[in-house]
């Protein structure tokens, strides 16, 4: 039998005001269907999370069945504040204090050992797992009145683009979750920044919205990047993130080195095509003419175009094209995390 289309709660909330009774109100059903063992879609400052109970198995069951998720990715937990992630660690890291108390809340994962009480399903089977505290109002608000840490990867289909908005959750998992809070666009736009805190030097094993500098600069101290192993395969597979292919859209997409010469090239084929435009505005002027082209103007800056990316991706799936090209960012340290993903959303299957 077919279930019903999830509840999508609208949440009007000024940053810094006392949540309003009306927001109380369907955070407190949110909280409440937790409770219950089901899936609420949960605006975060990285992306649209899809939220349960991490200390319930059935409940995180749930999560992996509606995204269609291998069950060896492992899930974010996140939590209120930093006693609350300790109680989910067996250990505290040194490296995860100092970065818990420079940085949470806000878009940054630890990775620390587990605890006992932290369910099997959630880490994947493996020894650590990843907590998070995040920023955003209405997530924090959630997880005080739920009363529970909440397991929450991306509200997504598994491999899919990430959500940023209430609507390209329901486009992706429509009537296989039970609610949406929707407060709006997420702020950052990309997924949170992990970074195993169980090694030494610790090491960011996914780039995201905190670049490399600013966790060096919280930790006084140098961090190790992602390794790569032969070619272009992370060695670390524990890490769903790095999954080779990872944040793609449905069309095709490709970073050629010639963004002008191929969208020619793919015109003239007769083919549909959308274009992320970052540093061939004039070539794009040139060929805006066509109908088969849908460029779009990207933001030069790396925090900006992050909090764009994932809307224009959805966007220019909606539209039947052949073929998404993108201009590559530039190769500087503070593009990290936008390369990262784009070069995963172009990776073929
Ligand atoms: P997402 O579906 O985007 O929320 O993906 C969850 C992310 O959690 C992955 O990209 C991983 O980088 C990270 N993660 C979760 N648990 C662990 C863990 N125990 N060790 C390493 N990375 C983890
Ligand atoms: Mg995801």
């Amino acid at each position: 039998m077919a279930r019903p289309l999830p509840d999508i709660l609208r949440i009007d909330w000024t940053t810094g005001a006392e949540p309003s009774a009306a927001v109380l109100a369907a955070v407190d059903r949110a909280a409440a269907v937790l409770r219950e063992g089901g899936l609420v879609a949960v605006p975060t400052e990285t992306v649209y999370g899809l939220a349960a109970n991490a200390l319930d198995p059935d409940a995180v069951a749930g999560i992996f069945r509606a995204k269609k998720r291998p069950t060896g990715n492992p899930l974010i937990v996140h939590v209120a504040d930093e006693p609350q992630a300790r109680r989910l660690a067996a250990a505290w890291p040194p490296a995860a204090a100092t970065l818990a108390a420079a940085i949470w809340p806000g878009p940054v994962s630890l990775v620390v050992p587990k605890a006992a009480a932290v369910p099997d399903i959630v880490t994947a089977g493996g020894p650590t797992v990843a907590v998070r505290c995040p920023a955003h109002p209405v997530a924090r608000l959630l997880i005080e009145r739920a009363g529970i840490p909440l397991a929450a990867p991306s509200a997504n289909r598994s491999e899919g683009v990430s959500p940023t908005t209430a609507q390209h959750v329901l486009t992706s998992l429509g009537n296989r979750i039970d609610l949406i809070l929707d407060a709006g666009s997420c702020d950052r736009g990309i997924e949170s920044t992990v970074i195993d805190c169980t090694v030494t030097p610790p090491r960011i094993l996914r780039p995201g919205p905190l670049a490399r500098s600013a966790v060096e600069a919280a930790l006084g101290g140098p961090v190790a990047w992602p390794e790569q192993g032969g070619g272009d395969r992370p060695v670390i597979e524990r890490s769903p993130g790095q999954g080779r292919r990872h944040y793609a859209p449905t069309t095709p997409l490709e970073l050629p080195n010639d963004p002008a010469g191929r969208v020619a090239e793919l015109l003239a084929a007769g083919k549909r095509v959308g274009w992320l435009v970052l540093t061939t505005l004039e070539a794009a002027r040139g060929l805006a003419a066509s109908r088969e082209l849908v460029a779009v103007p990207m933001p030069t800056e790396p925090e900006a175009y992050a909090r764009q990316l994932y809307a224009s991706l959805h966007a220019l799936d909606q539209r039947q094209l052949d073929r998404i090209i993108v201009d590559s960012p530039p190769a500087e340290a503070g593009w990290a995390a936008v390369r990262d993903r784009l070069e995963r959303s172009g990776s073929p299957g």
